[in-house]
């Protein structure tokens, strides 16, 4: 395969474009640096590169793409949104449907705000807690990513209930101290924090399942302790719906009987279009403005063409049997993987949850994030850029997921798996 012209492409970006991104995930930094693939079309499964190479996508944006690329209803939907005004600047009647129909499939969403992405729904929904609670400080778990909010941007690892230190400069050291940062799956580490500041928390933000440091479970009992001591101490409990929202049927709201009081959307609630949305119960979500007094606002937020866009993509997915296909297909994935990986020796780990899933390279268990920063990324840097090789497109960081679409067809999947045997032969003699 030749890469010639998403390098000229992505030296000229550089020019331009700092980095040559537009978000820094999408460079090559985490598997040993080089271009990444400039790509200029997408249809269904597939991405088309600017050298005409086709890959089956399992990045799927990050997410969003579950209904697989330019699909055609979401199209439709999209063109008669902006043929009839992209931007009213008033309520519009898409909204409303829209989120009537997010709380039909997610009750807990007694009262919504859309806002355009989720770094936006997780920094407000912080905001609505602190308002309600009148408390500042954030309880996270290392690892669990929120957005790119001054808040949340706060290195994991720190321990066991220690405060925050800045994950990015530019982050003022007084607003990484108002966040405590502790293990995931971990309650001791949790009872600790909560033991030293009993009455400080505003709220916990949580992924329920994680998709942030690879796809991890909370094990059983685990969101249960978070809620049980959420609610002993005054804190609010929030969930980060971004990843998991609707890709997992109704979200991981639906894991187990723990109920968040509020609760941040995005990625798939827009189709592939620009969205983020939260909500939850209705005596919080009363602080917002107009209502109340915590400000919020957004110039593009509700904008017809993203709510048009998610409410077709809702419609895709509730095709009898979608979420079915999308976890046999993950399923059949994993049991492919497995297999290469043991006929060549290679030391490995595969967390799937429906129809999401991590290689780790190492045979330790990931249940935290620093099982998953134990594992090996020069290994699978190099994985990746064999399955690159082969056509097949895979988030370029060991800490992410491979995401199944409905535009997965078997003969893709078994495409993938032959690609993904002779990837491992090929790491394996390295
Ligand atoms: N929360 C979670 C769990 C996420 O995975 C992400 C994005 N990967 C965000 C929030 C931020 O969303 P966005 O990139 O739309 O701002």
């Amino acid at each position: 395969m030749v890469f010639e012209q998403s390098e000229v492409w992505h030296e000229r970006a550089k020019h331009v474009i700092i980095g040559g991104v537009n978000s820094p995930s999408r460079s090559f930094k985490a598997v040993g640096g080089g271009s990444p693939i400039t790509m200029k079309q997408a249809q269904g499964a597939y991405l088309y590169d600017v050298d005409g190479n086709r890959y089956i996508d399992y990045l799927a944006a990050y997410g969003p793409i579950i209904a697989g690329h330019a699909h055609p209803h979401i199209v439709e939907q999209v063109h008669a949104a902006m043929a009839a005004g992209s931007l009213l600047g008033t309520p519009t009647p898409w909204e409303t449907l829209f989120a009537e129909r997010l709380q039909t499939a997610i009750p807990e969403l007694e009262r919504i705000r859309f806002v355009n992405s989720g770094t936006e729904a997780m920094m407000s929904v912080i905001r609505v807690a602190r308002a309600y609670t009148g408390r500042s400080k954030i309880l996270k778990f290392a690892g669990c990513y929120h957005g790119h909010s001054d808040p949340v941007l706060v290195a994991a690892g720190s321990g066991p209930s220690s405060l925050g230190t800045p994950d990015s400069a530019g982050v003022p050291a007084s607003i990484a101290h108002e966040v405590v940062t502790v293990p995931y799956n971990d309650v001791p580490s949790l009872e600790a924090a909560f033991a030293t500041r009993p009455t400080e928390f505003a709220c916990v933000l949580i992924e329920p399942v994680v998709g942030n440091f690879g796809i991890v479970t909370p094990e059983p009992g685990f969101l249960e302790a978070v809620r049980q001591l959420a609610t002993k101490h005054g804190a609010l409990l929030i969930y980060d719906e971004v990843i998991t929202a609707f890709r997992f049927r109704f979200g991981a709201v639906k894991y187990n009987s723990v109920q968040p009081d509020l609760m941040a959307l995005g990625k798939i609630i827009g189709g592939g279009l620009p969205i983020g949305a939260y909500g939850g119960k209705q005596a919080i979500m009363e602080q917002v403005s107009p209502l109340g007094p915590a400000y919020q606002a957004g110039t593009l937020a509700g904008n017809p063409a993203s709510i048009r866009a998610g409410m077709a993509c809702l419609d895709v997915l509730e095709t009898p049997g979608t979420y079915e296909q999308l976890e046999r297909h993950a399923q059949t994935l994993e049991a492919g993987i497995h297999a290469s990986a043991n006929e060549f020796g290679i030391p490995h780990t595969i967390n799937r949850y429906g129809g999401a899933l991590t290689l780790f390279f190492g045979d330790t268990p990931v249940r935290s994030y620093k099982d998953a920063v134990a594992t090996d990324g020069n290994l699978f840097a190099a994985f990746f850029h064999a399955m690159l090789r082969r056509g097949i497109c895979l988030a370029p960081s060991k800490f992410e997921a491979w995401f199944t679409t409905v535009a997965h067809t078997d003969e893709d999947i078994a495409q993938t798996l032959d690609a993904v045997r002779e990837s491992m032969r090929e790491v394996s003699q390295l």
